[in-house]
C-alpha cells in the first residue's frame, strides 16, 4: 500500500514565497534571488514529505503565480498580446513573460491586460483561466517541470510524482477567444500529441515512474462531448505512451453519474476525494476493473480538522478486502494548497481545541499513520480517538442553548410581518427619500493611519479609549463629507473593522483565530480564514456602539451594516461535524439578535451583505436547490425580526444572477445593491426579466479601479436602469464597499454620483409631469 500526496502548499511556512514575489515585482530583489527563494520552499516541502514517509511525493505542484498558468506556458498557449514583453527588455525571461501573463504589464509605453482570473471550483483560490484560439496550436513551451523533477529526485532521493492537469480539464477550464465561434473541446485533437511528448520525455530521459494527471471536471456534470473527450485523449495517452504510470485524480466531489466512465478509462489508477463523498466507493468497488488501482483520499484537504481514523479505516479496509493492498493508496482528498502549512506554528491556540486540528504537514502525517494502522500498529489509534471523543463531548463547543434554540427555528422566524408591498409604503412614508436615492455600500478607505491605529493598539501602544476616539474621529469626518456631498443614506464607513467576516468572528462564541493559517488565494495573495469551532452564540452587542455613535451625529438615515451568515460561513473554515445548514443557522440568529438590537437602538435602514450566497452553490447543478433553500433561509431569519418600517438591505457582488434570480427575490430584502457598472447594467437584466419586485440599487462606479467616473456616464447607466426597471425602485450606489481606494478618487467619484443622481431625477420628473 502506498502512500500519496497530491500537492503540498507552495507559500512557505511563513508566506516566504509572496514576499520574494512582490519584492521581485518592485525591483527590490534580482531574478536570482527570487528563485533561490523558491528553491528553498520547494526543498524544504520535499524534504519534509520525504521525513514523513510519503511514498508519492508531488513535483511540479510548485507555483510561482498559478498553476493553471504553469500549464499554459508548459503547453505554449500564450496569448499573441504578450508578445512584446519579450523583446521589450533585454533580459526579459520566462518568468517575466509568465508574470506579465499573470498580472499585466506596464513599461515603456506598452499597456498589456492581464488575463482573467476565476475560482478554482468551489475554493476561494483563484486561477489564471486560459485563453484559446480558433487555430490555437500547443507545443512544449516550458521547462520548468523537468528541472523540478530533477530536483525534487536530488532532494528526496526518490522518484517524484509530477502533477499535471489533465488535458481535458486543461480545455475546460479555459476560454474561447476571438471572433471565430469555436468550442474549445475540439481543440483536443491538437493537445494530446503535446501531453504524449511530456509523458514519454518525463518516462524516458528522466525516468519518471507515476505522473498524476487532475482530472476534476470528472467530479462534475458533463456533455456527451466532453465524456468523449476523456475517452478518446487517455485511449490516445495509453496507445502513445504505454509505459507511463498514469494517476488520474479527481477531487471535491463524487464520480456519480461519470463513475463507468471514469473507471473505464486506461489508466493505472484512479484518485477519489472520499471526504466529499465517502458514498461513491461502494460504486467504483463494484464497477472497478482487474488492475486499477485506487488512491483513497481520506485525510480532508479542505479543511483543518484532525482525521477521524475509525471512519477513514472503514473505507480503506473496505477497498482493501476488494482490491488488496497492492492495489490501494491512502492520500489526503485533494492538494494541500487549500490548507494552512503547520499547525505546530499556531502556539497560542487553546491546547484542548488545537487537539482536535490538523494542518497540511499533520495531514501527511495522517496518511502515514493510516496506513501503519493498516499495517497493524493499532496503538495509533487511541489517541485519535482521544481527540475525536474530547472534541465532540466538550463543553467548549458544545452549548445546548444554541442547539436547542436552532432545532425550535419556525417557519415564522424566516418572515416579516408584512409583504414587501406593505412595507415599502409605510417605509416610504417614513423616509421620505427622493427618487434614485443615493448611498454606498459601507466601507471608506482603509487609509494606513487607519491600519496604523490597530497595529498600535494590538501592540499596546495605545489605550482602547485612545483608538476609539480616532476612531470616532474619522467616522465623524466620513459622516460631515457624506453631509455635505449630499449623499442621501450614510454609512458610518467600518473604520473600526479589520475585515467583514473577521470583525464578527472575534466578537461571536464558537470562533478561533490563528497566527499563521494562510491559505493562498491568488497570486502573492493569502487569507487566514476565521475557524468555526463550536456553537455559535452572541454574547453582546457587536455594532451597536459604532452605529449609534454614528446615527448621533446627523439628522440623515445611517445605515446599519452587518455581515450575511452564508458569507460568515463560507469565508470561515467550517465544522464537520453538523451540516453547513445548522452551523448556518446558527449563525443567522446571533445576527439576528444584532439587527433587532440595532432597531432597538434607533437605527432604521440596516444592510446585511451576502456577497458569498453564489460562491457556496455546490459543484453539481442538481444540488443547487437544497442550498440555495437553506442558505436563503438563514438569510431571511436573520433579517426577519424587524419591524415593517425597518429598512433591510442586501449587497453582493462578483455574481451572475440569471440563474438563481428567483432564490434572490425570496432573499426578500426591500433593498439590494449589486455590481453591473462594469457590465455597462447587463446584470440588471435578469431582475428586469424576472419584474423583480423589491427595491435595486445597480452599482454604477466600478471600485475596483482608481478610476473616476463621469457625471455623464453614470447619467447614461441609470437611465439604461430606469428603462430596465421602475425608476421610483432605484437606487444608486457603487458597485461595492470602498476600503481598498484612496480618498481623493472616492471623493470626486461620488460627488460625480450625487450629481448624476440629480441629473437623472430630473429627467424623470420632466417626463411624469409631461
Ligand atoms: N459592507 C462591505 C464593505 O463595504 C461589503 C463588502 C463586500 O461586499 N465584499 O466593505
Ligand atoms: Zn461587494
Amino acid at each position: 500500500m502506498l502512500t500519496n500526496n497530491l500537492g503540498y502548499p507552495r507559500m512557505g511556512s511563513h508566506r516566504q514565497l509572496k514576499k520574494a514575489c512582490e519584492q521581485y515585482w518592485t525591483g527590490a530583489i534580482s531574478r536570482q534571488e527570487l528563485f533561490l527563494a523558491a528553491k528553498r520552499i520547494q526543498e524544504d516541502n520535499w524534504t519534509l514529505q520525504a521525513a514523513a514517509g510519503i511514498d508519492l511525493i508531488p513535483c511540479n505542484d510548485f507555483s510561482f503565480y498559478d498553476q493553471v498558468l504553469d500549464m499554459s506556458l508548459l503547453l505554449g498557449v500564450i496569448p499573441t498580446r504578450y508578445a512584446p514583453v519579450v523583446t521589450d527588455v533585454k533580459d526579459n525571461t520566462e518568468i517575466d513573460l509568465y508574470f506579465a501573463m499573470a498580472r499585466g504589464y506596464q513599461r515603456h509605453g506598452l499597456d498589456i491586460t492581464a488575463m482573467e482570473m476565476t475560482k478554482w471550483f468551489d475554493t476561494n483560490y483563484h486561477y489564471i483561466v486560459p485563453e484559446f484560439t480558433h487555430d490555437q496550436s500547443f507545443k512544449l513551451f516550458s521547462n520548468r517541470l523537468f528541472s523540478e523533477f530533477s530536483g525534487a529526485k536530488y532532494v528526496t532521493g526518490k522518484t517524484p510524482k509530477p502533477v499535471l492537469i489533465g488535458p481535458v480539464s486543461y480545455l475546460l477550464l479555459g476560454k474561447e477567444k476571438g471572433s471565430v465561434p469555436f468550442d474549445r473541446i475540439d481543440l483536443i485533437k491538437k493537445l494530446v500529441p503535446v501531453y504524449v511528448e511530456i509523458l514519454n520525455k518525463l518516462k524516458d530521459d528522466y525516468r519518471a515512474d507515476w505522473i498524476q494527471l487532475d482530472e476534476p471536471f470528472l467530479a462534475m456534470d458533463l456533455t456527451e462531448k466532453q465524456q468523449q473527450a476523456y475517452k478518446y485523449a487517455y485511449a490516445e495517452i495509453k496507445k502513445h505512451c504505454p509505459h507511463v504510470k498514469t494517476l488520474l485524480t479527481t477531487y471535491f466531489e463524487g464520480l456519480q453519474e461519470n463513475t463507468e466512465l471514469a473507471v473505464s478509462l486506461p489508466v493505472c489508477a484512479l484518485h477519489v476525494d472520499l471526504v466529499r463523498a465517502p458514498r461513491q466507493l461502494d460504486d467504483i468497488l463494484s464497477s472497478i476493473p482487474p488492475k486499477l488501482s485506487l488512491s483513497l483520499g481520506v485525510v480532508d484537504g479542505r479543511n483543518i480538522w484532525k482525521n477521524d481514523y475509525s471512519q477513514s479505516l472503514s473505507l480503506i479496509r473496505k477497498a482493501i478486502d476488494r482490491l488488496g493492498a497492492e492495489r490501494v493508496m491512502i492520500a489526503p482528498s485533494c492538494s494541500l494548497l487549500h490548507t494552512p502549512f503547520d499547525l505546530d506554528l499556531e502556539t497560542g491556540l487553546n491546547p484542548v481545541i488545537r487537539n482536535w486540528m490538523a494542518f497540511a504537514k499533520q495531514k501527511l502525517q495522517e496518511v502515514r499513520e493510516l496506513a501503519a494502522i493498516v499495517n497493524g500498529n493499532t496503538s495509533l489509534l487511541v489517541a485519535n480517538q482521544q481527540a475525536q471523543e474530547s472534541r465532540s463531548t466538550s463543553a467548549l463547543i458544545h452549548k445546548p442553548a444554541v442547539k436547542e434554540r436552532v432545532a425550535t427555528i419556525t417557519a415564522k422566524d424566516g418572515e416579516r410581518n408584512s409583504p414587501f408591498a406593505i412595507r415599502q409604503q409605510v417605509q416610504r412614508q417614513l423616509f421620505q427619500l427622493p427618487l434614485f436615492p443615493t448611498t454606498t455600500i459601507g466601507s471608506f478607505p482603509q487609509t494606513d493611519d487607519i491600519r496604523q491605529l490597530r497595529a498600535r493598539l494590538k501592540k499596546g501602544e495605545l489605550t482602547q479609549a485612545e483608538y476609539d476616539t480616532a476612531i470616532e474621529q474619522a467616522t465623524l469626518e466620513a459622516i460631515r463629507w457624506q453631509e455635505e456631498t449630499g449623499l442621501d443614506v450614510l454609512v458610518h464607513g467600518e473604520f473600526e473593522r479589520n475585515d467583514m467576516v473577521e470583525y464578527f468572528g472575534e466578537q461571536l462564541d464558537g470562533f478561533v483565530f490563528t497566527k499563521n493559517g494562510w491559505v493562498q488565494s491568488y497570486g502573492s495573495r493569502c487569507v487566514k480564514p476565521p475557524i468555526i469551532v463550536g456553537d455559535v452564540s452572541r454574547p453582546a452587542d457587536m455594532t451597536v456602539r459604532w452605529s449609534s455613535f454614528a446615527q448621533a451625529q446627523t439628522t440623515r438615515f445611517m445605515k446599519g451594516m452587518l455581515t450575511g451568515p452564508v458569507t460568515i460561513l463560507q469565508w470561515s473554515f467550517v465544522r464537520n461535524d453538523q451540516p453547513r445548514s445548522v452551523t448556518t443557522n446558527q449563525i443567522a440568529l446571533a445576527i439576528r439578535d444584532e439587527v433587532v438590537a440595532l432597531e432597538k437602538a434607533g437605527i432604521s435602514i440596516i444592510q446585511v451583505d451576502e456577497p458569498a450566497i453564489r460562491e457556496g452553490l455546490p459543484l453539481r447543478k442538481k444540488d443547487w436547490g437544497a442550498y440555495l433553500q437553506w442558505a436563503v433561509r438563514a438569510f431571511r431569519i436573520s433579517v426577519s425580526g424587524v419591524k415593517d418600517e425597518t429598512q433591510i438591505h442586501t449587497h453582493m457582488c462578483y455574481s451572475e444572477f440569471n440563474d438563481i434570480i428567483e432564490h434572490i427575490a425570496a432573499m426578500d430584502a426591500d433593498v439590494i445593491t449589486i455590481e453591473t457598472s462594469r457590465s455597462q447594467m447587463e446584470l440588471l437584466e435578469a431582475f428586469a426579466h424576472f419584474k423583480y419586485p423589491n427595491e435595486i440599487g445597480p452599482g454604477v462606479y466600478d471600485i475596483h479601479s482608481p478610476r473616476v467616473p463621469s457625471v455623464a456616464e453614470m447619467v447614461s447607466l441609470l437611465e439604461k436602469a430606469a428603462t430596465l426597471l421602475p425608476a421610483r425602485n432605484v437606487w444608486v450606489n457603487p458597485d461595492c464597499g470602498l476600503k481598498t481606494r484612496k480618498w481623493p478618487e472616492t471623493k470626486t467619484a461620488l460627488e460625480n454620483m450625487v450629481k448624476a443622481a440629480a441629473i437623472a431625477r430630473a429627467e424623470v420628473e420632466k417626463k411624469i409631469v409631461a
